[in-house]
């Protein structure tokens, strides 16, 4: 009877592994191939490749130029290696932190529509008296203004007083995103942006999204810090001459402690006489990885740029590289 059970066990254990199998072809398949032609599946890269065949700017070689603190986009445009996150400052102290960036050495803002402080980033420009050629201006669409993407990129020109963007991206992934980047790209004919691209977008996203549109996403802007490096999307987005930037490059409010105090970046930090911000910024950057830092308080915003007279060695790299958790610190 034992005999029995045990035998019907293994038969009942046997079905359901069958099951299993049967319920989840998809991982059979990418590893070995399509069993129907006999040829070789192919992988979400290739699957990938396959599609930008018809988007212009496919081809570009993403090159960090230090001497000059910029990069060349996929659009024929140069922008900044380092620029200033805008997020959570309003009012008067956007002005100011706008103001004060440009005058010591900034060219580049980042900011977007649901920060609130277009208007401000726009006087800060006008009260720097950096000619407006000479600033990389960044700026967002929100999900509630894709379905109105013409009126919204108008309404964001009018609001910063300025005839062109330099950058606008999607800010996230959502409905009518495809609907929102045509129109993106209706307004680089137009002459009122430079460059467009998309932000929180990572592999999968991307590779949905791309069939849809002519125009290759010139950069990328992603959640990345020594806590979440995001290297294998690096590496996609590189490949296809997208230039990728990390949000939260210091880990992000309530988590730059943490990173700052990490005993390997706080060593290296001490061995080149140089603050932990500092040397995340210069990681950031050497790992082809834009930075746009955040503050309103001048001694760091200049703190930030000021890293282009040091260099990480192979080893100090390394050893950023091994602090990865793939420890997000937001939901996007
Ligand atoms: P961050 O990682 O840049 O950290 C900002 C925090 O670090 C602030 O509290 C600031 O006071 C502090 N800080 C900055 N420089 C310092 C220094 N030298 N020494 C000590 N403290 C310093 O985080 P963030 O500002 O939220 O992110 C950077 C930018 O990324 C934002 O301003 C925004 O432009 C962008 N962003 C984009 C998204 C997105 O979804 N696309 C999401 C978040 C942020």
């Amino acid at each position: 009877m034992k005999k029995y059970i045990l035998l019907m066990g293994i038969i009942v254990i046997g079905l359901v592994s069958a099951g299993c199998n049967q319920a989840n072809p998809t991982i059979n398949q990418s590893n070995e191939g399509n069993e129907t032609t006999g040829q070789p599946s192919t992988t979400i890269e290739e699957q990938s490749q396959q599609t930008d065949k018809n988007i212009s700017g496919v081809g570009h070689e993403v090159v960090f130029n230090f001497d000059k603190q910029s990069v060349m986009l996929n659009s024929g445009y140069e922008m900044p290696i380092v620029g200033l996150g805008m997020y959570s400052q309003l009012d008067e102290t956007a002005v100011n932190s706008v103001e004060y960036a440009l005058r010591n050495g900034y060219r580049k803002i980042d900011t977007a529509k649901i920060y609130g402080n277009e208007a401000e980033v726009g006087e800060g420009i006008r009260q720097s008296g950096v000619p407006r050629e000479e600033i990389f201006l960044a700026s967002k669409l929100y999900m509630n203004q894709y379905s109105k993407a013409a009126e919204a990129i108008d309404e964001a020109l009018a609001a910063f007083e300025v005839d062109y963007l330099d950058l606008l991206l999607l800010h996230h992934p959502g409905e009518h995103d495809v609907e929102a980047y045509q129109a993106m790209e209706q307004a680089v004919k137009d002459g009122k942006v430079r460059s467009i691209g998309l932000s929180n977008y990572y592999i999968e996203e991307l590779t949905d999204f791309l069939p849809h549109v002519t125009i290759m996403p010139a950069l990328i802007q992603n959640e990345v810090h020594p806590y979440y490096q995001e290297k294998e999307v690096l590496d996609f987005f590189t490949k296809k001459g997208i230039v990728m930037e990390g949000w939260y490059p210091l880990g992000g409010r309530g988590h730059t402690k943490e990173l700052f105090e990490d005993p390997i970046i706080a060593k290296i930090a001490d061995k080149h006489q140089r603050s932990s911000a500092q040397i995340i910024l210069r990681w950031h950057l050497q790992n082809g990885v834009v930075a746009i830092p955040g503050s309103s308080n001048p001694a760091h915003i200049s703190e930030n740029l000021a890293i282009f007279d040091f260099e990480l060695t192979k080893e100090e790299m390394a050893q950023i590289d091994a602090l990865e958790r793939a420890e997000k610190h937001d939901w996007y």
